[in-house]
C-alpha cells in the first residue's frame, strides 16, 4: 500500500483493519513526546513563514536537527525540499507541508533498499537471537516482550540468562520468563556465560525449541573483555548450529540520543550486528534518532520499544513511525 493511501486511512480511520489501527495507536502513543515538541516547532515554522525562502529552510534544518534526525539527514531533506519547491513552483510553506513527510519516508526507503527489516526467523528448526548492548538499554525487557509475542504465535521459545555478571540480572530474566510463560536456562551469578549458552543450545535442540533468545551482559571489567565474551558466546552457538546466531541485535536506548549513536558505532566495529532494537521511544522527545541511526549507520532498525508493558514492542514500520511523528501536521490534500 502506498504511503499516502495509508496516511489517508490513518486520518479518516476508514478501511483500516483493526490490527492496523491498533499498531498505529501504539506508535501514536509511543511518539507522543516527540510529536509534541517537534510538532509544535514545525507548526510554528509553518505559521511564522509566509514564503518559502532561505530563512525558512534554515529554520527547517534546525528543527529537524533538534528532533535528532541527524545533521546529514536534515540537510538531505531540506535539499530534497528545495528541489520540490522548484518543481512545484511553490510559494507558501503550506504547499510543501506534506512533501516534508514524503521526503522523510523516501529517504528512509532509499537508504534502506535491499534492507531486511524483518527478523531472520528460520522456517524450520531453531532460530537463535543474540541481544547485545550496554547496561540499562532494555535488553532483558525486550527479550521478555519478544518471548511473549512468539509464545502467543504458538512457537516454542526458550531464554538463556547469559548476563551472569550483574547480580539480579538472572532473576529479572526469570521474572520475564514467567510473565511470558517460557522457560529460562540459567546458571549461577558470576558463572561462565558461555556455559549457560551451551546448556541452552543443548536444551533447545533436545526439546526442539523454535526460538532461543540469549540475554548478555552489558558491562564487564572493560570493553575488550565484553567483546571477547560475546565472541566466545558466538563460537559456542556456532559449534552447535553453524548458521547461528541468526540475528545479533544491538539494543539502544533512544532517550540517550547521540550517545546511542556512539554505542552503535563501537559495537558495529567489533561485533557483527545484524539489526537494532531501539527502546524507550515513548520516553523521549527525540524520536527522530531512528532516522539518524538508520541513515548514518546503515543498520536496520528491526524492533522498537514503545513502553514498559509486555505488549509494547513492535516491528519497526517506517510508515507508522512517520505518521506517528507527524500526525497533527499532515494536511488533507
Ligand atoms: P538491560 O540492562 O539492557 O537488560 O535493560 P532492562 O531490560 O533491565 O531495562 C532497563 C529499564 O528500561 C527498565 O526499567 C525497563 O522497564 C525500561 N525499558 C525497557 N524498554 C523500555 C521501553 O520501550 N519504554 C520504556 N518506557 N521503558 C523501557
Ligand atoms: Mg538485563
Amino acid at each position: 500500500m502506498g504511503f499516502f493511501d495509508k496516511i489517508k486511512r490513518a486520518f479518516t480511520g476508514e478501511q483500516q483493519e483493526p490490527e492496523e489501527v491498533e499498531v498505529q495507536e501504539k506508535y501514536d502513543k509511543g511518539l507522543e513526546k516527540t510529536r509534541k515538541t517537534f510538532g509544535e516547532r514545525m507548526n510554528e515554522l509553518f505559521a511564522n513563514f509566509r514564503t518559502v525562502d532561505e530563512d525558512f529552510f534554515e529554520e527547517l534544518e534546525e528543527t529537524l536537527i533538534g528532533a535528532d534526525v541527524g545533521f546529514d539527514t536534515a540537510i538531505q531533506i531540506s535539499e530534497a525540499l528545495r528541489q520540490e519547491v522548484k518543481l512545484r513552483n511553490a510559494k507558501k510553506p503550506a504547499e510543501i507541508q506534506n512533501a516534508i513527510i514524503e521526503k522523510l519516508v523516501d529517504l528512509y526507503e532509499q537508504e534502506g533498499i535491499n534492507e531486511v527489516n524483518e527478523l531472520n526467523l528460520q522456517e524450520e528448526g531453531l532460530t537463535v537471537i543474540l541481544f547485545v548492548g550496554v547496561n540499562g538499554v532494555g535488553k532483558t525487557t525486550s527479550i521478555g516482550k519478544l518471548a511473549h509475542q512468539y509464545k502467543n504465535e504458538g512457537k516454542k521459545v526458550l531464554l538463556a540468562a547469559a548476563d551472569t555478571f550483574r547480580a539480579g540480572a538472572i532473576d529479572q530474566l526469570v521474572v520475564w520468563g514467567e510473565r511470558a510463560g517460557v522457560e529460562v536456562v540459567r546458571g549461577n551469578a558470576g558463572g561462565d556465560p558461555a556455559a549457560v549458552v551451551y546448556d541452552a543450545m543443548e536444551r533447545a535442540k533436545s526439546e526442539q525449541a523454535e526460538v532461543l533468545l540469549v540475554d548478555t551482559a552489558g558491562r564487564l571489567q572493560n570493553k575488550v573483555n565484553l567483546m571477547n565474551e560475546l565472541e566466545k558466546i558466538k563460537r559456542v552457538i556456532q559449534r552447535e548450529l553453524p548458521d547461528a546466531p541468526h540475528e545479533t541485535l544491538l539494543v539502544l536506548d533512544a532517550t540517550t540520543g547521540q550517545n546511542a549513536m556512539v554505542q552503535a558505532k563501537q559495537f558495529k566495529e567489533t561485533t557483527d550486528v545484524t539489526g537494532l532494537v531501539l527502546t524507550k521511544l515513548d520516553g523521549t522527545a527525540k524520536g527522530g534518532i531512528v532516522l539518524a541511526i538508520r541513515n548514518e549507520l546503515h543498520l536496520p532498525v528491526k524492533l522498537v520499544g514503545l513502553g514498559e508493558g509486555i505488549d509494547d514492542l513492535e516491528p519497526f514500520e517506517p510508515n507508522d513511525f512517520v505518521i506517528g511523528l507527524f500526525k497533527g501536521l499532515l494536511k488533507e490534500e
